[in-house]
């Protein structure tokens, strides 16, 4: 405790070692928001039998379910049924709240990909109960994400993004079919969320969502370059 105690006071990271060092890296991300939107593609919707929203399903996961670094990701004990969800995510670098759609690219100049996973055993109960999705989606580690980089390199609007569980094609989308484009989710996220430098965006999946093992390696592309890789232990 003594060393949790001396972070907060001056927040030096080279001081201590063991769990002020994971503190410190805990700082890194420390306020941000990890935004995820339901049900943007429609054969996605199809697949899980949901409705087609009016408006983007909106939810939210902590900074402690971030995985970095093709780190790999533990099966955890509470579920018997994890989903990956590949998305395309967006990086926000520029503060703003009610944020007009026509504006929304200049809030982000990066994006990555990410596995957005979701316990869908307890999705589905908490579905059937009208109750939130927290813990299915916000558990440790359920968000892999790759690096980020320019968006400039890319057609936004026409971009292929892809999952490969154990070497083969699971997910193949194109944000071309997308109900709410990047800048649709900025501006309405803005309307609710002061958007900060840092928070991340996790823009919907495409069909194809499936249930993983352990021992299986997911692979994740943007275009035909390998972004992230999890395996599952
Ligand atoms: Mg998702």
């Amino acid at each position: 405790m003594p060393a949790i105690l001396f972070y907060f006071s001056n927040g030096n990271c080279n001081t201590f070692i063991s769990s002020t060092f994971e503190l410190c890296n805990y700082k890194n991300y420390l306020a941000m928001k990890i935004f995820g939107i339901g049900r943007n593609y429609a054969a996605h919707i199809e697949e899980l039998h949901n409705e087609r929203p009016e408006e983007p399903v909106i939810f939210t996961k902590p900074e402690t379910a971030l995985l970095t670094r093709n780190r790999p990701f533990f099966y955890p004990g509470f579920s018997n049924d994890i989903h990956f969800e590949v998305e395309i995510v967006l990086k926000i670098d520029k503060v703003g709240k009610n944020i007009e759609e026509k504006f929304a690219h200049t809030y982000y100049n990066e994006i990555g990909i990410g596995i957005d996973f979701t316990a869908r055993d307890l999705q589905t109960k908490a579905k059937a109960k009208g109750l939130p999705w927290t813990i299915a989606k916000g558990f440790n580690d359920s968000a892999p994400i790759s690096e980020f980089v320019p968006k400039e390199n890319f057609d936004l609007q026409n971009l292929d993004f892809s999952l490969q569980q154990n070497g083969k094609v699971k997910q193949a989308g194109n944000t071309s079919l997308m109900l709410f484009s990047f800048d649709y989710i900025i501006a309405y996220l803005s309307r609710f969320f002061l958007l900060k430098k840092g928070d991340l965006i996790f823009t919907g999946t495409p069909k194809g969502v499936g249930s993983v093992a352990i021992g299986d390696t997911l692979s994740c592309f943007i275009e035909s370059k390998k972004m992230l890789q999890v395996i599952i232990k």
